[in-house]
């Protein structure tokens, strides 16, 4: 089949610089090594270890980056204290390093968050079984928790978390993770692959794969869902990365077995409070309101989350909301563990909801099903399903693993194309991973991406480098809350936001007054961060549609305004992105209704 690219009757032709960019580069994509679907966490953090390995990658995402489960999570980098109780100790393990890795590799987006575990008279776990717990906790991660765990009696937990329900309170154990931005982790991932020359477009949909009888791999049917463009492509390996889409791709695709689902999906929902109405110096764990579930309540800056609900939900993905019955449970939950604050429904500022893509297991409840993921193929197409955010990276080295094997066993990578073997001793295999790939080169396992930093980390490394990236962005930047905001947002990249400013001082005042994101933040997000939609930029580029307490629809006309000559958009097309937005915003909503 010729590699063709089609222009339907929906083609719209916004000729601008950044969407002219957009197509010269998948315009020059005729074939690569690897195409990846689907551009959450899992997708992204393939493309940038395949990327690093040598493999030429194209990921395909249909909607936004990061805009399925990983951008609906409860944003922590996390060991997984709670799958202890199920001996889950493997994933433990393997989540505590990984924690340890990404606050190395993205030190402004992933840090350290203590956390305070209460226990009550007559509850589970008593403090002895918590204190074991604890300490296995410290020791799979190898001590290398940002500070190891205290245990505080009754009188010191209340001093270190005042707001703790008093009554039968027995003592507490504090303890740390890591919080993170999950959509903003999951786009500079894609950031770093970009930058090793993976293709990485979103609004991208792939349609249709055909085997090629006349080569090796398959020719897949791409369409821009901004332009209605279609192209087809070749690719050596396919790798499905489709979170709770997975069943649903797989019918669509004709794989083989798909009547079988390989997914259990379970949605979880979160409410935002202001922090001003729950001050808390900790993130708590709670258990859940009428059962043994854990439930936490995490400071996310000027804001709490409450969450997360537990519920079968085989709806499609797109449609995923929080319904009144979760709203009421999450704020019974933190109304009994903090009975000074009592939450009402007018505090909930926001609500997200997503879809867990658990591995099927029969006869376990919600909760009980194992984190761990799979790696499956069928008819030559990987599929990977499961897994965390918290070990996307880790999962991506056995992903890229399987897919170098597979093209070396079928001869598609060694034509012409050297692959790098493991050696067998250990200091060839360290060498391996610390030299660079010649020109051409596929690095047959496990690549570099534990040691390269995010982009937003350059300048960050060393203790004294967000003191002076903070210091440089001062001069431009007057409010000392906006600097500290854009460096743990966007580390050293702030600088391109400060640069905006300086060109427009307008552009540096605030959007809203109790948050401290600035106008410069809407530009920087199509200019540099690949956003291409009002809700890529309200909802995941600067998380008002979680955070604001209009959701971002206040704001929405004037950043539409800003947006439309950088990616086109005339009149109506400008009103369409508003009322998009709005219905967008309105579905998070519902639950006010019922
Ligand atoms: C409520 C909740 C809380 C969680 N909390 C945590 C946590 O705190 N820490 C943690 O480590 N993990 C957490 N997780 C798990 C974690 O969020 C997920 O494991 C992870 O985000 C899954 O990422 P993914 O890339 O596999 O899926 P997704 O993020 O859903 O990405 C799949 C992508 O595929 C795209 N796609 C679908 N069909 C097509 C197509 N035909 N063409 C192109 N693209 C397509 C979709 O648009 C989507 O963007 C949580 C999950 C939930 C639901």
């Amino acid at each position: 089949m010729p590699t063709e690219t089609t222009e339907t009757a929906e083609t719209t032709d916004p000729m601008t610089e950044i969407l002219d960019r957009r197509r010269a580069e998948l315009e020059s994509m005729e074939s690569c090594d690897l195409l990846i679907v689907g551009g959450g966490v899992t997708g992204a953090g393939i493309a940038r270890e395949a990327a690093y390995r040598g493999l030429s990658v194209l990921l395909a995402e249909k909607d936004d980056f990061a805009s399925g489960t990983s951008s609906r999570s409860s944003k922590l980098v996390h060991g997984g204290l709670r799958y202890l109780e199920q001996f889950e100790l493997r994933l433990v393990f393997e989540a505590t390093r990984e924690r340890s890795t990404l606050m190395r590799i993205a030190p402004h987006l992933v840090r350290p968050l203590k956390f305070i575990y209460p226990v009550y008279e007559g509850g589970t776990p008593g403090m002895p079984l918590l204190a074991a717990a604890m300490a296995l906790y410290d020791s799979l991660s190898l001590f290398r928790s940002p500070r190891l765990h205290r245990l505080y009696g009754e009188a010191a937990a209340h001093r270190v978390e005042p707001l703790l329900r008093n009554d039968g309170l027995t003592g507490a154990a504090q303890y740390f993770d890591g919080a993170t931005d999950d959509a903003r982790l999951t786009l500079e991932t894609i950031l770093g692959a970009r930058l090793a020359k993976a293709v990485c477009l979103n609004h991208l949909e792939t349609m249709g794969i055909e085997e090629a009888r006349e080569a090796s791999g398959s020719w897949v049917t791409l369409r821009c869902r901004l332009t209605g463009t279609e192209k087809t492509i070749q690719a050596g390996s396919i790798v499905l990365a489709v979170g709770p889409w997975t069943d649903r791709v797989r019918s669509h695709l004709g794989l083989p077995n798909a009547e079988r689902p390989l997914l259990r999906t379970t949605r979880g929902s979160h409410l935002v409070v202001d922090r001003a109405r729950l001050p808390l110096a900790h993130a708590l764990v709670m258990s859940g309101h009428g059962d043994a579930r854990v439930t936490f309540a995490i400071p996310w800056d000027e804001r709490v989350i409450i969450g997360t609900s537990d519920i079968d939900d085989d709806a499609p993905p797109e449609q995923v909301r929080a319904s009144a019955e979760e709203v009421a449970y999450l704020l019974q939950t933190a109304n009994s563990h903090l009975p000074s604050v009592q939450l009402r429904r007018d505090d909930v500022i926001s609500t997200y909801s997503g879809l867990r893509p658990l591995i099927r297991e029969e006869g376990q409840r919600p909760s009980e099903v194992s984190r761990e993921h799979e790696i499956v193929e069928e008819k030559g197409v990987v599929i990977v399903a499961g897994g965390k955010l918290t070990t996307y990276r880790s999962m991506a080295e056995e992903v890229v693993d399987r897919v170098v094997r597979t093209l070396a066993d079928r001869g598609a990578v060694a034509a012409g194309r050297p692959l790098r073997p493991l050696r067998r001793s250990a200091i060839g295999r360290l060498a391996d991973r610390w030299s660079e790939l010649a020109d051409g080169e596929v690095m047959a396992r496990r690549g570099t991406t534990a040691r390269r930093i995010l982009p937003g980390a350059v300048g960050l490394t060393g203790a004294r480098g967000p003191k002076r990236v903070m210091a440089l962005l001062s001069a431009q930047i007057h409010d000392s809350r906006t600097v500290q905001h854009l460096v743990r947002r966007y580390g050293g990249r702030s600088h391109q936001i400060a640069a905006l400013c300086r060109d427009n001082p307008e552009l540096s005042e605030r959007i809203v007054p109790d948050l401290p994101v600035i106008w410069a933040e809407i530009p920087f997000a199509a200019q540099r961060d690949l956003a291409r939609s009002l809700i890529d930029v309200l909802d995941r580029r600067t998380a008002l549609a979680l955070r604001d307490r209009s959701q971002g629809t206040g704001a929405a006309p004037r950043a539409a305004d800003i947006l439309s000559p950088l990616l086109g958009w005339d009149a109506s097309e400008r009103k369409r992105q508003i009322d998009a937005y709005g219905e967008h915003v309105a579905r998070s909503c519902a639950w006010r209704e019922e």
